[in-house]
């Protein structure tokens, strides 16, 4: 049986937990098995995973999951596959991915491959997972030998669409440990949706001058509802805060939508967004390399083009 973590988003199943369990399904169709999902604490709305291909889901409970706390999480999930006899368990490949599956595949001693962007094929007998490497220049697909594996999905590799109904929703109970860490607060950086999850994206480079003219690159993602990123020597250069850097050396997105103006596309900017569903590149030089990566470019002043798009977008939104 393959067994999905659905990680519940301020008590939602979101789209990361909805792909994970499309990718569970699929991956349990490759096997001729079926698909389950494990829930974290008393979570509103589980049984609605059944639409993405759960047939069943199991809920674990307990004062210890209230916050999250890498050791506790990793034993409510090994347990539960042992006693659910899982052979795959999937988990998103996002902060708290990052943070458990290596825990995890040690505590299970199972093969395990993390930021798989592919459903698993059976390929000359053997379970191969693909992952993109070197910046996503190149893929590399992992044979995993053993009898348990643990895969963690990158976000935004599969589409999300829905197949069944409503699962059927049952407890289960596992001992589990006090946790050794407490989130005393979580602090909000702002008011829009954090860099790494971010559907729409709008960022800027040196091509903006300086801090002063952010207000373009702000005023349009105001309009889209998007995130705001930028190059590495904006964030150098402290126009901008660091998190807000992606690329090689900063955060790695995917977004539908990322608009960059005033960026060269050097590749390791490149690296951190060429895997966005669409990318748009505003810049004044038409030679700019970005524009081999784009799939919409304008080549003109980004302080004449930016303003205009953002009124039509307004427009468009009514
Ligand atoms: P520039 O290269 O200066 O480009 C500015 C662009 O703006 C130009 O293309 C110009 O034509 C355009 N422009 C100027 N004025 C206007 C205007 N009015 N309207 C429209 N367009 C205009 N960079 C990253 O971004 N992320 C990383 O993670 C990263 N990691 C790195 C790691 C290493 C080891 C190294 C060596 C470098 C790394 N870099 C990274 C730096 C990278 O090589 C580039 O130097 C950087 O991305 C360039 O930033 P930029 O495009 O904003 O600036």
């Amino acid at each position: 049986m393959v067994l999905v973590y659905a990680e519940a988003t301020n008590g939602e199943f979101k789209k990361v937990a909805q792909e994970a369990v499309v990718y569970g399904r699929k991956t349990a169709e490759v096997l001729g098995t079926e698909c389950h999902a494990v829930v974290l604490g008393d979570h509103a709305g589980a049984e609605a995973l059944g639409k993405f291909g759960a047939t069943k889901v199991h809920r674990i409970s307990g004062e210890p999951l209230k916050n999250f706390d890498a050791a506790v999480y990793t034993v409510a999930l090994s347990e539960a596959a042992k006693q659910l006899g899982a052979t795959v368990i999937i988990l998103p490949h996002n902060s708290t991915g990052k943070n458990i599956t290596g825990r995890l595949a040690a505590r299970l001693e199972a093969g395990s491959v993390t930021g798989a962007n592919a459903v698993p094929e059976m390929k000359d007998g053997y379970f191969t997972v693909t992952k993109p490497v070197f910046s996503g220049k190149a893929f590399a697909h992992v044979q995993l030998l053993t009898d348990v594996k643990v895969i963690s999905l990158a976000g935004n590799s599969i589409p999300v669409t829905e197949t069944g109904g409503e699962a059927a929703v049952s407890d289960l109970s596992i001992d589990l440990p006090q946790p050794k860490t407490r989130v005393v607060k979580h602090q909000v950086a702002s008011g829009r949706v954090p860099l790494p999850e971010a559907e729409l994206v709008v960022s800027g480079g040196r091509g903006l001058k300086g801090p002063e003219n952010w207000s373009v690159i702000e005023d349009l993602a105001e309009a889209l509802g998007a995130t705001t990123a930028c190059s590495r020597p904006v964030a150098d250069s402290d126009w901008r805060p660091h998190h807000e850097h992606v690329g090689q050396t900063g955060v790695a997105i995917r977004p539908n939508l990322y608009i960059a103006a005033g960026i060269s596309g050097a590749i390791q900017h490149l690296a951190g967004v060429n895997n966005s569903k669409t990318i748009v590149v505003v810049n004044k030089d038409p030679e700019a390399p970005f524009f081999k990566a784009a799939d919409y470019g304008v080549v003109g002043d980004l302080f004449e083009v930016l303003p205009r798009l953002t009124e039509a977008v307004k427009k468009y939104k009514g």
